[in-house]
């Protein structure tokens, strides 16, 4: 799957890239934080809302990945480090992770609306978007928490397999690609991403258990926080998160227009 509204250059290379547009802006532009579990299929899930919303899909994974076939002494050492961090399942630390969106901020303000997939992973990043959205005025719609239980995260995970040409993702036994290690979209090889082999999963796992599930309580005490289950097939639960989604537009809809 692909977003199809924008080559997202701002968010990928920083500020200074512009972004090939293809599609109006949206008469409601829907800002959204996602979070869940990795392998929860958070990214599948933004994708199908960005193409429905017409919002731009903010992944500071998919941030991270851009970087990797950039010659390392065209990198500065804290994003080195990052990479680093990266492949071995580790989290990349707050303050690398809030220098890279801090370069980009200005993503937050397009009008297309966004939904950020893999940020915020901590409560630290959860407050620093909160101030940064403050300053730009600009206010969240909601934060939507997918859930599943452990078991089928580690074997969604770990069976997943990605195209790094156009990033369309598979799974060897749930979503199977027609020919085998070959991708339905674009004819690329079909890998495993690092982070997705089972020794990057478990520490991937027991990163998110201590880090990011503290972020649910920080969304929930102040009702922002939206849970959904994640079982079922993609569009079952792209449907759930429309469905949890419409109070809160009918609302952003009534303030912007009362
Ligand atoms: P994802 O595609 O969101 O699963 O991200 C892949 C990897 O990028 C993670 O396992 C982390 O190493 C790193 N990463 C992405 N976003 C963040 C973040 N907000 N904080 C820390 N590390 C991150």
């Amino acid at each position: 799957v692909s977003t199809a509204i924008s080559d997202r250059a701002t968010w990928l290379k920083g500020q200074t890239a512009g972004c090939s547009t293809v599609l109006p802006f949206p008469p409601q532009p829907c800002r959204l934080v996602l979070l869940g579990a990795p392998g929860i299929g958070k990214g599948t899930q933004a994708e199908l809302l960005c193409r429905r919303l017409r919002s731009c899909h903010l992944s500071t994974g998919d941030v991270f990945r851009a970087i990797r076939y950039d010659p390392p002494d065209m990198l500065s050492p804290a994003m080195q480090q990052a990479l680093q961090q990266m492949t071995s399942g580790q989290l990349v630390d707050d303050q690398t992770v809030l220098d890279v969106i801090r370069e980009r901020s200005r993503c937050f303000e397009c009008q297309y609306g966004f939904v950020l997939d893999g940020f915020p992973r901590t409560v630290l990043q959860a407050e620093q978007l909160d101030q940064t959205l403050r300053q730009l005025r600009i206010k969240l719609d909601a934060v939507i928490s997918f859930e599943l239980p452990m078991e089928m995260l580690i074997e969604r995970l770990s069976g997943r397999r990605t195209c790094p040409q156009c990033k369309a993702t598979f799974h060897v036994t749930s979503r199977p690609p027609r020919k085998q290690d070959v991708c339905d979209s674009c004819g690329g090889k079909l890998i495993q991403r690092e982070d997705d082999r089972p020794e990057a999963v478990r520490v991937r796992l027991e990163a998110y258990t201590q880090s990011t599930a503290p972020l649910e309580n920080y969304y929930r005490e102040d009702g922002r926080l939206l849970a959904v289950s994640g079982d079922g097939s993609p569009e079952a639960v792209h449907e759930r998160v429309l469905d949890a989604l419409r109070p809160q537009r009918a609302v952003a809809t009534a303030q912007r227009t009362g």
